[in-house]
């Protein structure tokens, strides 16, 4: 499978299918609607809206509904034709669809949260409808009775959520940069541990339990993929975005990772080969190469009399290093570097012509992509945003769908 993904021409790229047009402000979330040519928005303009595509080769609404208040998240259970939409004032309200996607029944609220709903996730055999908002918490409340169950808060905004449905384990990113891990029981849940390493929020999470993967998203541009399944705490940085990470999907058939950043930047990772974590940075009060001393370090300053230099970090081997000693600059991409980073001078005669060949594909969504889903079954990927489009894309030339379930490129 790598050795196919390896040898396709550079030329392949998503191909945009479809572009919906019509909100009047921003497109929080949208969706595929499984084995149909259609897709469900819910956006700011307070609408949730489902729209077919018909004859004309054009996408229409068969359904537009308004709600009182803008629409922030959305969940939706093909099977059941159950959605979830959460909205800005922090309730949730149930729909049911009907057979046709002409119709959409009003079922329930939940009053989930006092704050605006960042995240939803329903869950079908425990009847649970689990999410996280602005008021700083993870709520899960039962789709029978409509009562709350249990709520755990953070320090601060909880901005994405995955669930693994089996286990009840919760992933919560917050804004802090944290993302927490819980365990959610019937009326109480436990703190199981908090995983750091982003320097800005986290803007999404995806976890995939057969290989029990975490992968996270963040403002600062960076995507980790934590291997809780490893149980070693070994953590893969992926750097390869100029622009905050705003969605992510990893296809498990093929170890491919999929991200979309704010600035309409689509990457598609290889995590079929074995990459090497980047290493923790080295505290020094002198340069681990040369031996001058920091700035801070005004002993050996005096003693030496020497004026002090700033401190830098090598990417590759994390050593403290002077601007001297790393003059050079060089991507890295076994470790995650798809760009040039800072590394020392003896590293950058280590790194052969080789050991820069890229591991991602990188790719323009043009335009600015808040929210993105596929359908990975048919290669299709939906990515909305501030720029009020919604557009459909076919992922087959860049990622392995096709090699993996059989389903032909249109
Ligand atoms: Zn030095
Ligand atoms: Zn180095």
């Amino acid at each position: 499978m790598a050795a196919e993904i390896h040898s396709r021409p550079q030329s392949s790229r998503p191909v945009l299918l479809s572009k919906v047009e019509g909100h009047q402000d921003v497109v929080s979330a949208a969706l595929l609607i499984p084995k149909e040519d259609g897709v469900i928005t819910a956006s700011e303009d307070r609408t949730i809206r489902v729209w077919l595509k018909r004859d004309s080769g054009q996408y229409w609404p068969s359904i537009y509904h308004t709600m009182s208040s803008p629409c922030s998240a959305m969940a939706y259970h093909h099977d059941s034709r159950r959605i979830f939409v959460g909205q800005d004032n922090g309730a949730i309200m149930e729909f049911h669809i009907s057979e046709d996607f002409n119709k959409m029944n009003f079922v329930k609220t939940y009053p989930a949260h006092q704050n605006r709903v960042s995240a939803i996730t329903f869950c079908l055999a425990s009847e649970w409808v689990i999410s996280t908002g602005h008021d700083k918490c993870i709520s899960w409340m039962c789709t029978r009775s409509g009562s709350m169950l249990g709520r755990h808060y953070f320090t601060s905004w909880a901005s994405c959520l995955q669930y693994d449905h089996e286990t009840r384990h919760a992933f919560v990113g917050d804004y802090s940069g944290q993302i927490t891990l819980l365990k959610l029981e019937q009326n109480t849940c436990s703190v199981i541990t908090t995983l750091k390493g982003h320097e800005g929020s986290i803007t999404s999470l995806w976890w995939d339990p057969a290989q029990r993967l975490l992968f996270s998203g963040a403002s600062d541009h960076s995507i980790i993929m934590w291997d809780i399944g490893g149980r070693k705490g070994r953590t893969l940085l992926l750097q390869g975005h100029h622009d905050k990470v705003q969605a992510i999907c990893y296809i498990q058939l093929t170890r491919q990772l999929v991200s979309c950043s704010a600035d309409g930047g689509i990457a598609v990772w290889n995590m079929d080969i074995s990459r090497e974590e980047a290493p923790q940075w080295l505290e020094s009060d002198s340069c681990q190469k040369c031996e001058q001393p920091f700035f801070w370090n005004i002993k050996q300053m005096w003693d030496t009399k020497t004026l002090g230099l700033r401190q830098h970090h090598c990417r590759k081997c994390g050593q403290a290093v002077c601007g001297k000693c790393s003059t050079k600059r060089s991507s890295y991409p076994i470790m995650g570097f798809e760009f040039q980073v800072r590394v020392c001078d003896s590293c950058f005669e280590s790194i052969k012509d080789e050991d820069r060949t890229s591991l991602a594909t990188f790719h323009e969504g043009k335009h600015n992509i808040s929210h993105m889903s596929m359908d990975i079954s048919r290669g299709l990927m939906v990515t909305c945003g501030s720029d009020r489009i919604v557009k459909i894309w076919d992922m087959t030339p860049v990622v392995g769908c096709s090699l993996a379930t059989g389903f032909s490129s249109r």
